[in-house]
């Protein structure tokens, strides 16, 4: 006997529709590419969206085809992301950190049929656009007046030439919920790149899990500021969150310096921000030397890759503000854990509150996690065992876009499907999961396995690391001994002796690193990440003290 119950689809035009009648006058801020700053509500953003849909309807675009953005953070980007997907097309969001010759291939492998972009990436749209044949039309995403008189890709439109002429009333077509709503290519070191492709289902049902108290705890009364990027992971979905609940949305553009983002926090009243560990660090740079203070903001989600609990100290501590670790990734759209205590946690002392909240998390509902040895056999969650990490749920990929039936998922003894994301972790009694690295950057030492995130967080806690980035380095008696290549504070003075005294006592005595290498940088990737196969090609010819 089925339910009788309405049958209607999750899509995420229905987003826009419900913060249009019940949080019209809601405000989205953003900084533009042109330094200013633009003021209009979610009403103005469902009617503009409307007209994008409309623009797509009037270049004949079929249902599922794509189109893609190389954009900030703003107003124009969000209405894409619902002009797009609501009226059945897919939006494709390439990060524009990648290498042109990658962003020509993963434009080409999506098909892209339309490419809007912030000025800031004309340079890179005059490299790669001769090479995406598939393009019919470039739109950059601007006043037509800011519109280059010879940008020498052809036939050129502004956004609100584009948009502009529409008009704005609309019909969201309804259609299958398991329909492709928008992907995102992985910025993989190896390999070509490859798409997780998310459906309206997946979409509407992360945006749901996102909003809970326990995970990032979005509500109508908060002012939330994504720093992480719209191009990387739907800015962990919270475009989509944010309609939802009808919170204030205030977007930082390309201004993503310490002093810009600390402006904005303080002037739009932000409640709650959201980005990688670097980009946090870059903003209590700017606010120590300065004395300065938060007004408003009370909590901040910290992912993507692990926050050094010299930053979670820093926010909680010195400004007040809760850190809430979340771990998850692409494949995940993105989320997986987040770290909130439960209730019987509140009456321990503050340490071993912090031992949990340095942890990656618990599972969301619609995340089921597991670890497993190398025979693919569970192993227990007793917080010591590590494993390979293993996922599913309505949000994570069965398989990746036109990857020709090779799934990437792992057939577990009972034959279900699981997606093996690569990191290796614990699992507490409680449920609380802990990288410990990714399965590539372990450091196997005499058989034992030293976790590089451990040593670059303690390395992170010295007063004078800026940062850190713990290798392995082959040695002929114990395989691989750590060293950790660290970038100084500015003015920081201290020796290789120095630190690693420093690490005598925070953890085992054979786990400490055999060196440490002084660097101006670590490599990062297209997305904020350490790059550790950069870092060990610039480290070749490096040999370990005393062979
Ligand atoms: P991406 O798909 O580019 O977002 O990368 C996902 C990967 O980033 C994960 O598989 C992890 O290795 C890493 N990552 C994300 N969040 C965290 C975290 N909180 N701590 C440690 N690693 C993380």
């Amino acid at each position: 006997m089925l339910g009788l119950m309405q049958s209607q689809p999750l899509l995420i035009s229905s987003l826009l529709e419900f913060a249009e009648r019940h949080h019209g006058d809601g405000e989205i801020v953003s900084r533009r590419v042109e330094g200013d700053i633009h003021r209009y509500t979610y009403r103005d953003l469902a009617a503009r969206s409307r007209q994008v849909a409309r623009a797509i309807e009037g270049m004949g675009l079929q249902f599922s085809d794509r189109v893609a953005t190389l954009a900030w953070n703003g107003y124009r980007h969000l209405e894409m992301y619902f002009g797009v997907s609501g009226s059945g097309r897919v939006l494709h969001t390439v990060n524009p950190r990648l290498h042109p010759d990658q962003i020509a291939w993963i434009v080409n492998h999506a098909e892209d049929q339309v490419l809007c972009f912030d000025l800031t990436f004309l340079p890179l749209v005059q490299a790669v656009h001769a090479r995406c044949p598939t393009v019919r039309q470039w739109v950059a995403l601007c006043d037509t007046d800011r519109l280059p008189a010879d940008s020498g890709v052809p036939g050129l439109i502004s956004y609100e030439q584009w948009i502009g002429a529409q008009p704005s009333d609309y019909a969201w077509p309804s259609f299958d919920e398991n329909s492709a709503s928008s992907m995102c290519y992985t910025s993989g070191t190896t390999g070509n790149p490859k798409a997780a492709l998310y459906s309206h289902r997946s979409s509407v049902l992360h945006a749901y899990a996102a909003a809970l108290p326990d995970v990032m705890g979005l509500s109508a009364k908060d002012s939330v500021l994504p720093v992480v990027p719209m191009f990387h992971v739907n800015a962990w979905g919270i475009p989509y969150s944010a309609p939802l609940t009808g919170c204030k949305l205030v977007f930082p553009g390309p201004a993503l310096d310490g002093r810009s983002v600390y402006e904005l926090i303080e002037a739009e009243g932000v409640t709650f921000a959201a980005g990688v560990p670097t980009v946090w660090q870059m903003l209590l740079g700017h606010m120590k030397p300065g004395g300065l203070r938060f007004s408003h903001l009370n909590r901040t989600v910290i992912g993507g890759s692990a926050c050094p609990p010299a930053m979670i100290n820093a926010f909680q501590d010195d400004y007040g503000v809760e850190v809430l670790h979340a771990w998850g990734m692409t494949e995940m759209s993105p989320l997986g854990t987040l770290c909130t205590l439960k209730n019987k946690h509140l009456a321990l002392p503050p340490e071993e509150r912090m031992k949990i909240r340095l942890k990656q998390g618990r599972a969301i509902f619609g995340v089921d996690m597991k670890i497993v040895d190398g025979n693919g056999d569970e192993l227990p969650w007793d917080g010591k065992a590590y494993g390979d990490l293993l996922v599913k749920g309505p949000w994570v990929v069965a398989d990746y876009f036109r990857n020709e039936g090779a799934s990437p998922l792992y057939a577990d003894k009972q034959g279900r499907g699981w997606f093996p994301t690569g990191d290796v972790a614990t699992i507490d009694a409680d449920g609380y999961m802990q990288i410990t690295d990714r399965s590539k950057d372990v450091i196997k030492s005499g058989g034992e396995w030293i976790s590089s995130i451990d040593i670059e967080n303690i390395a992170m806690g010295h007063p004078g690391v800026a940062m850190a980035a713990c290798i392995g380095m082959p040695h002929p008696k114990w395989d691989e001994r750590p060293v950790v290549a660290v970038v100084k504070k500015p003015g920081a003075e201290f020796s290789r002796e120095d630190l690693l005294a420093y690490f005598e006592g925070k953890t085992a005595k054979w786990q400490i690193p055999d060196d440490v290498i002084f660097v101006e940088a670590i490599p990062l990737g297209a997305t904020g990440k350490m790059l550790k196969t950069r870092l060990r090609e610039q480290l070749k010819g490096y040999r370990l003290p005393g062979l």
